[in-house]
């Protein structure tokens, strides 16, 4: 009964989607900007449906469910794992040779390619006798086994799942013994992978001196030695935020994370409970509450669309849609540049993806169009450009504080530093990962409290013991690398 229904029902053609679905799931599983959210359901659906409908256009044609099945097999392979297979061939040097001499229209080459087989596979199913029993119960048994096989998989991604959880407390320390009638208000101002004036000496034989000179005029405090306590974005930023070292010791643990984890970590931190209590208001203006947020990062396209022949089409019909840093940083910075004291305190969360990669503009802020140049991470002249453009930034947005917000308590810094130093020794490009700018400023000018050498997770602790007369525990100066750069040094 079993074997029967097997041997004359052609079920892979709706297993391979569910494969390539399941598949896709896990490699997504960690990252935040898909989780959850509209546009993977959206993908699925698309995948699904896109398959079903080939089935019974096929089977509309054919009329005959086990031909059907072996008809669609190879176009519903092509369309859902089209990029998996041509990464794979690309390796061998005669395809390899053969692409680079056809260019981009080996893409469509291979469309011509598949539809003559399928034609001429549909004259020699109509016109056969035979009735491919056994085969398609092979085929059945061979999808169902993969299937299986991620079905396991997945099960294992989120059992072996590595919960974040914060090493540290702040809980009871939190006590302002100041007078506190007139809050300042509170800016964390992070420029992405902005690395330390010590490291642009040294790396680039650039003096920063110029933004330096410009902050000292404005009484702020410039650490010399400042470092971020881990080498990757929302890490770090987890970290700061919560005053607490993560429980992320390597990088295993860190690929079992779930980056939507670490943003809850985030949104949800310590110093803004604590705040809470003392009438402070949130406010982000950041990458992270960006619409747009995953246009910012290039992996989303090869996750969710990159593997399949979808995506050619896409980017054939609508264009490439390039990660829209220029407008994400532009709106983060009109909306800082609009903003106003109010009543209540605040406490503002600004970070620009800047001067991180892509390298889009020059120092002047004129934009670079060239996506080869601007992609280049390593690049670090390009870097330095954007560097520059970014210090004319701070320098407005620094003025437009003072101005409209003179008594609030401003932390400048980089998340980490930069990490592209492939000409270094891997000694010198992992430490370049922790070295951050930092500048600080507090309203009273009394920096007697604030040391030269700051870690990152202790930037509020100093801060609120500085100004507010808090008695928080300095914790031990650490860093943990969270990159595999190894795997950087391969994608350059
Ligand atoms: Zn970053």
């Amino acid at each position: 009964m079993m074997k029967r229904f097997f041997t004359e029902w052609a079920l892979y053609p709706f297993l391979i989607p569910l494969i390539f679905i399941l598949n896709e799931l896990r490699s997504v599983y960690y990252e935040y900007f898909s989780t959850g959210s509209i546009d993977k359901l959206i993908f699925i659906l698309i995948i699904f449906f896109t398959n079903a409908a080939i089935y019974f256009i096929a089977y509309f044609v054919i009329k005959n469910k086990i031909k059907t099945g072996i008809l669609v097999l190879i176009p519903l392979l092509f369309l859902d794992f089209y990029f998996d297979v041509f990464n794979y061939l690309i390796q061998f040097s005669f395809i390899k040779s053969l692409t680079d001499f056809v260019g981009f229209k080996i893409h469509w080459i291979s469309v011509l390619v598949l539809g003559v087989f399928t034609l001429l596979l549909v004259v020699f199913l109509k016109r056969t006798k035979y009735h491919f029993l056994r085969l398609n119960l092979y085929l059945n048994i061979v999808f169902g086994l993969f299937l299986g096989v991620e079905i396991v998989k997945y099960t294992f991604t989120v059992i072996d799942k590595h919960d974040i959880k914060l090493e540290n407390t702040i809980e009871g320390q939190l006590k302002f013994t100041r007078n506190t009638k007139s809050l300042p208000d509170i800016y964390v101002i992070i420029f992405d992978s902005y690395t330390a004036n010590s490291s642009l000496k040294e790396y680039w034989n650039y003096e920063n001196v110029e933004i330096q000179t410009f902050l000292k005029d404005r009484g702020f405090r410039i650490p010399s030695n400042s470092h971020s306590c881990y080498n990757e974005t929302e890490f770090s930023i987890s970290s700061i935020l919560n005053a607490s070292y993560l429980n992320v010791q390597n990088i295993s643990e860190v690929k079992r994370s779930r980056f939507s984890d670490l943003v809850e970590c985030y949104r949800n931190n310590k110093i803004i409970c604590g705040l809470h209590k003392y009438g402070y208001k949130f406010s982000e203006h950041s990458i992270f509450n960006q619409q747009k947020i995953p246009n910012l990062l290039d992996f989303v396209f090869e996750n969710l669309y990159y593997r399949t022949y979808f995506y050619l089409i896409q980017e054939k019909i609508f264009g490439l849609k390039n990660p829209e840093y220029k407008a994400v940083n532009e709106k983060i910075y009109n909306e800082v540049m609009s903003t106003e004291k109010q009543s209540v305190p605040k406490f503002n969360y600004i970070h620009l993806a800047l001067p991180h990669c892509p390298y889009i503009f020059d120092s002047t802020g004129k934009e670079i169009t060239d996506k080869s140049i601007c992609s280049n991470c390593s690049n670090k002249e390009t870097y330095e450009q954007q560097l520059i453009f970014s210090n004319k930034l701070m320098k407005e947005i620094v003025d437009h504080i003072l101005k409209t917000d003179p008594n609030s308590i401003i932390d400048i810094q980089g998340d980490h530093g930069f990490r592209f130093l492939y000409q270094e020794s891997k000694k010198d490009m992992t430490e370049e990962g922790f070295t951050i700018f930092q500048a600080i400023y507090l309203p009273d000018k009394n920096y007697t409290m604030i040391p030269d050498t700051i870690y990152a997770v202790n930037t509020f602790r100093y801060l609120f013991n500085a100004y507010f007369g808090t008695k928080m525990q300095i914790l031990p100066n650490r860093t943990t690398n969270v990159i595999d750069l190894d795997e950087i040094r391969e994608i350059k």
